[in-house]
């Protein structure tokens, strides 16, 4: 996920050695989910695939503990925000409530089929 303005100064002062070393030396520039090269069309999408530095168990930008970070790909990275990006477009346009109400639906649906099998 791209750092919002209004975030950036939540992230520690040496965020880009940090990204950097995550990306560059320890994933040896591919993605540490799905193996897709760094700067090579991606085996499943095509795309050129661009390396990111994700936040993976806590999401804070402050939380940048290298055991916190993954060096992801376009399409695993924006697989796993994929939640949080629809949260706060939520929060922003004012209808959260209504997420969140959505989200339980959606999960407790989830739940009561994982129960027949
Ligand atoms: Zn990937």
């Amino acid at each position: 996920m791209p750092i919002r303005p209004e975030n950036a100064s939540r992230y520690p002062a040496d965020w880009q050695a940090r990204s950097s070393f995550v990306r560059v030396y320890r994933s040896g520039g591919k993605c540490e989910w799905c193996g897709a090269a760094n700067g090579e069309p991606h085996p499943i999408t095509g795309s050129k695939v661009v390396l990111t530095a994700a936040h993976v168990y806590d999401r804070r930008p402050e939380a940048a503990s290298l055991l916190n970070l993954a060096a992801l790909c376009q399409r695993c990275h924006n697989r796993h925000d994929a939640g949080d990006r629809a949260r706060g477009k939520a929060v922003r346009s004012g209808s959260v409530q209504d997420y969140d109400r959505r989200l339980a639906s959606r999960k407790a649906e989830a739940k009561a089929q994982r129960r027949l099998f």
